[in-house]
């Protein structure tokens, strides 16, 4: 699960990491009372949104000379201007793909002197199954560029498990960082609070980016992004809290209601599917004959004929799926309740789109007499193979 800038400065506060003063706001009166509270005589107006790149991004409403989702404002009046253009405007960045994002809230913070931006992340690494920094000096909005072109300038340090955080491992962040003296101090203690905090409420991911040092000697985080374990959610009641729905795919939130593994993807053949392994072997079998798959969506093994049913509804409601694959092999699950519950969605929900079942296992039989006595308009496969291609067939694709 992600959550905002200005949510996740406020977990990074509570661990003591240096961060600007600033608070949210939902409308420009607010955001002009929030630079109220700030000393000035800068304050910075920040987008919040789940993606990042809003510095160079730009509102779709307003066009690319208007300004991004970061703007720096000199009076809480012109910060109210920057606020009322922002909101409800549509926020476009690399990251968050052409359609962009609804600008909902914002935050007003301090503006800092800048005297040099780095990047410092924290993740876990499947590789070592180490949580490791990721560190550079070429921080900023142009991190990207510097994977791309000059990876060598991004050092990633592991910690070991079994130590925890030590002291070796600030001085080698403030020595990957270009820093000595006091400014390596604060750069070793700031790493350890970071650790403690990513430990502490179960991050999965946690960037900060850029880092900087100020103009009276100070590193500061200038921005936030962190992602938690969403399987470690129910230990951390207060985060759990702080999701914003309206920032997450409208059908993935539907499908969690129903207790269902579901990931939108940008292919044109929904697929429903028992088991994550078969799923995965599914889509796998899609793009191997030329199709694409629209989501990853596993049932469950013990799934009722009423979750199937909102299996099937989330797939037609998505308006890329030219086509649907139910590839269900029964074990604890039967074939049968798997067949009513598709008949069940499609007397509701109708269906417009042409669709390939193929069930094997438990009450096959039973499973495939409840399809064809239903009239429904179901091409049948018998194995995943001819399956995959009879849908791919039908949705138009390469064969
Ligand atoms: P994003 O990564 O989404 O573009 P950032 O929060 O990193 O958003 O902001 C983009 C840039 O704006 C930063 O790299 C920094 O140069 C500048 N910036 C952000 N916050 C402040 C601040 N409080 N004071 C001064 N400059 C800021
Ligand atoms: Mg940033």
């Amino acid at each position: 699960m992600h959550i905002h800038e200005y949510q996740a400065k406020d977990v990074l506060r509570s661990y003591g990491v240096p961060v600007p003063d600033g608070f949210a706001a939902m409308d420009a009166d607010e955001a002009k009372a929030a630079a109220g509270k700030l000393p000035g005589p800068v304050f910075v107006v920040k987008a919040q949104i789940h993606a990042g790149g809003r510095g160079k991004g730009s509102f779709k409403e307003l066009g690319a000379d208007a300004g991004g989702g970061v703007r720096l404002a000199r009076s809480a009046d012109e910060v109210r201007e920057h606020a009322a253009q922002m909101l409800n405007n549509t926020l476009v960045t690399v990251q968050t793909g052409p359609d962009g994002k609804q600008v909902n809230r914002l935050y007003v913070e301090a503006g800092s002197q800048i005297d040099k931006e780095f990047y410092l992340s924290l993740l876990v690494d499947r590789a070592t199954g180490f949580t490791s920094f990721v560190v550079s000096t070429e921080g900023g909005m142009d991190i990207e560029a510097v994977a791309h072109e000059t990876p060598e300038k991004i050092l990633t340090l592991g910690v070991d498990p079994a130590t925890g955080f030590m002291p070796h491992h600030g001085r080698a962040v403030a020595k990957a960082l270009g820093l000595t003296g006091d400014l390596a101090k604060q750069a070793g203690a700031l790493a350890g609070k970071l650790y403690t905090a990513f430990m502490a409420r179960d991050m999965e991911m946690l960037e900060i980016n850029p880092l900087v040092l100020t103009g009276d000697g100070e590193l500061r985080c200038l921005d936030a992004k962190i992602g938690f374990d969403s399987n470690a959610l129910p230990r951390h009641p207060d985060i759990a809290e702080m999701r914003d729905e309206t920032e997450e795919d409208a059908k993935e939130i539907e499908a969690s209601r129903h207790d269902l593994s579901y990931i939108a993807l940008d292919g044109d053949i929904g697929c429903m599917v028992n088991g994550a392994g078969l799923a995965m072997g599914t889509m796998d079998i899609i793009k191997y004959h030329g199709g694409a798959p629209a989501n990853f969506l596993d049932v469950g093994g013990g799934a009722t004929a009423e979750k199937v049913a909102a299996a099937f509804k989330i797939i037609t409601a998505d308006p890329n799926v030219k086509g649907i694959l139910v590839n269900i092999f029964g074990g604890i699950m039967r074939c049968d309740v798997i067949a009513e519950g598709i008949i069940t969605a499609v007397k509701e929900v109708g269906l417009s789109v042409p669709l390939v079942v193929r069930l094997e296992g438990t009450n096959v039989a039973e499973g495939k007499k409840i399809i064809e006595e239903s009239g429904l308009n179901v091409i049948s496969a018998d194995d995943l193979d001819d399956a995959a291609q009879k849908i791919v067939k039908a949705v138009g694709g390469s064969n």
